[in-house]
């Protein structure tokens, strides 16, 4: 937070959306909304049967023991003081994975728009489709996507091995 060049810390809202739209040099926040939307949100966090889905997800996880031991900071208002100071982050999106682009058959050779394998060229991994849904399909959980890729790494290198054999 002291050094980050994407971290606004304030101790009050109106300081944090100014520092906010001077970071990015635009006017991108405004701050009546960003007001309404976060005083909306801590509200509902002295309902206990609010209808908030957020909060409510939020406290589903807190039963979670493993969540409850290891996370530091219990469900709380954002803007009681108490809580502070408030932290800004700007956000850099980048594109995680790409789940395929490439179609291949079985032996990892990349298939033409009129499913005919393209001689000599092989794809394996993400590109191909193995990172994320692949062998597990919808089923595909964060964590499986390297098996995935290194088992149909091994295929299509095979395949390379047998073919220029
Ligand atoms: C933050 C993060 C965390 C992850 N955590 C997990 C995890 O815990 N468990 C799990 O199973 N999976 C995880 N994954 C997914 C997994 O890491 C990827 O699916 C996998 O590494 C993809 O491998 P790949 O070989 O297909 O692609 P990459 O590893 O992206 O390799 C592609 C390579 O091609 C190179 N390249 C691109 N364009 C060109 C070009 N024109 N010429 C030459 N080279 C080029 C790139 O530089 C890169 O080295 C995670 C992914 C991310 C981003």
């Amino acid at each position: 937070m002291d050094k980050g060049e994407d971290f606004i810390v304030a101790n009050d809202l109106s300081e944090l959306v100014d520092g906010m739209n001077q970071l990015t040099g635009e006017n991108l926040l405004n701050f009546e909304d960003v007001q309404r939307q976060i005083e909306a949100r801590d509200r509902e966090m002295d309902h206990k049967f609010t209808k908030d889905l957020q909060v409510t997800a939020l406290r589903g996880a807190r039963h979670y023991i493993g969540d409850k031991l290891i996370r530091v900071a219990p469900p709380h208002k954002i803007l009681d003081p108490k809580n502070g100071p408030l932290i800004a982050v700007r956000l850099h999106i980048v594109s995680r994975k790409t789940l395929g682009g490439l179609q291949t058959n079985l032996n990892g050779q990349v298939l033409n728009s009129t499913g005919e394998p393209v001689p000599g060229l092989y794809a394996a991994c993400e590109v191909s489709g193995f990172g994320g849904g692949g062998v597990h399909g919808y089923r595909a959980l964060e964590g499986t996507f390297l098996g995935g890729c290194l088992f149909s790494g091994k295929v299509a290198g095979r395949a390379i091995a047998k073919a220029t054999k």
